[in-house]
């Protein structure tokens, strides 16, 4: 049979516009993936009678319930004994979980405060879901078909226990495996990726779908069948599918991000590489820094914002600048070769132009972007328009974005189109 699920995200905080309620995003996400349908989201408030009339309701119109939120040990947290009585169950004391919340404090060397025995109290014959990431552990009950899941609020938790406790458990209700990839572009914008796989979209198993996240788009595939073999057999023509159709616009499957891939190949390659950013103001070094054992590519670099450190630290000449701007190929390309000399790599990668909000003295567009790259056999620039001149957090992100797709281009010897 087909699962129907609803989410119940429990929190006056929510309701009050506190925060936004991004667990039920992510479990929404999640819950596709699994081929899961989810027809309705309920916030309500910390409130035992308001959830229980949500609890009646969404009980008549899904067969699976998961809520978030309430599971601590305040006095407003009451999702569990409020679910219990509208089940028509008791909450039992599970002395293993208090032992493992005591340790939990006991680590951090405080004494557990006695309102956390509470959160080891759970419904009569539950499916208990132990959290090693905080102290609320979660649950699910079944009563006649219906599943309901409890997971904790802070997002954090609320996902590694979506991952690693609701999952296995909401998999153990259906037969066969589910197997999902996840294939990343870059470069091409949502409408025009919808254009060229849309008819794959139609297929029910396996399943292409997309989704989009700001600034970049991906394609996840999923297959269901009795075998995890199986599934992947049927998941690799769809996905030599859409890479044909894609082409090199797909830059990695299952990967965290475009540094990822670019840093594996300076790893693999032993290359090294140094930034000289001027409207990043350090953000594409941040990036690289970002991951662990990072000095064995990344040097290092120089943020060399105003006009004159492109001149006196990385050498641009006086009449380059002069003539064409800080702004412009010829002033990206001489910031690449000079912080390549200055910082001794194999590599180096430049970053200039107009973060906004307004246009610079040179009537440049907010959003247009040099970015040069200078290695051993000569340099490169590429002309972008980042972020869409949508505000300089934009423009910033978009343009390392582009760095990297660049660097992947370079090093992939991929056209740099
Ligand atoms: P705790 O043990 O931390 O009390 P809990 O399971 O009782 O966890 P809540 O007390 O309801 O959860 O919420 C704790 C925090 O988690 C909230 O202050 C909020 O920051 C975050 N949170 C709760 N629900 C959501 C939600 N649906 N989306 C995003 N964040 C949430
Ligand atoms: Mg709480």
């Amino acid at each position: 049979m087909a699962h129907t699920a609803e989410l119940i995200a429990v929190g006056t905080e929510l309701l009050l516009g506190n925060i936004a309620n991004t667990d039920a995003q992510m479990l929404s996400e999640g819950l596709s993936i699994l081929g899961i349908t989810v027809h309705y989201h309920t916030v309500v408030g910390d409130n035992p009678r308001r959830l229980k009339e949500a609890l009646e309701i969404a009980r008549n119109r899904a067969d699976i319930i998961i809520t978030t939120g309430g599971l601590g040990p305040t006095y407003d947290d009451l999702t569990k004994q409020t679910i219990a009585e509208a089940f028509g169950r008791k909450l039992k004391l599970h002395e293993d979980i208090l032992e493992e919340i005591r340790g939990y404090f006991e680590k951090r060397g405080v004494t557990m405060p006695e309102n956390n025995t509470q959160q080891a109290m759970l419904p009569e014959g539950c499916t208990v879901f132990t959290n090693p990431v905080g102290t609320a552990p979660g649950c699910a009950i079944e009563e006649n078909g219906t599943h309901v899941l409890m997971l904790p609020g802070p997002p954090y938790e609320c996902r590694y226990m979506f991952e690693n406790r609701a999952v296995p458990y909401l998999m153990g209700l259906t037969d066969g495996v589910i197997v999902s990839h996840n294939l990343r572009i870059f470069g091409i914008g949502e409408s025009a990726v919808d254009e060229k796989v849309h008819d794959l979209t139609a297929s029910s198993n396996p399943t292409l779908a997309p989704y989009a996240r700001v600034g970049e788009c991906f394609l996840r595939a999923t297959a269901k069948a009795e075998t995890a073999e199986k599934a992947e057999e049927m998941l690799k023509p769809l996905m030599d599918e859409v890479k044909r159709r894609l082409g090199d616009a797909v830059y990695g499957t299952d990967v965290e991000n475009m540094d990822e891939v670019v840093t594996g190949i300076l790893k693999k390659r032993g290359l090294t590489l140094s930034a000289a950013e001027s409207c990043t103001g350090g953000l594409f070094s941040k990036h690289m820094t970002d991951l662990p054992g990072s000095s064995a590519y990344f040097r290092g670099g120089v943020v060399s914002y105003a006009t004159d450190l492109k001149h006196s630290i990385l050498g641009v000449k006086s009449e380059t600048l002069e003539r064409y701007g800080a702004v412009s190929e010829e002033t990206a390309r001489e910031m690449a070769e000079g912080c390549r000399r200055v910082c001794g790599t194999d590599l180096a990668i430049s970053i200039t132009g107009v973060a906004g909000p307004d246009r610079d003295d040179r009537d440049n567009e907010v959003g247009t972007v040099y970015i040069g790259l200078a290695h051993e056999g000569g340099t490169i620039c590429k002309k972008v328009f980042a972020g869409f001149g949508r505000g300089r957090g934009r423009v910033r992100s978009s343009a390392v974005q582009h760095t990297f797709d660049l660097l992947r281009r370079f090093l992939l010897e991929l056209p740099l189109n």
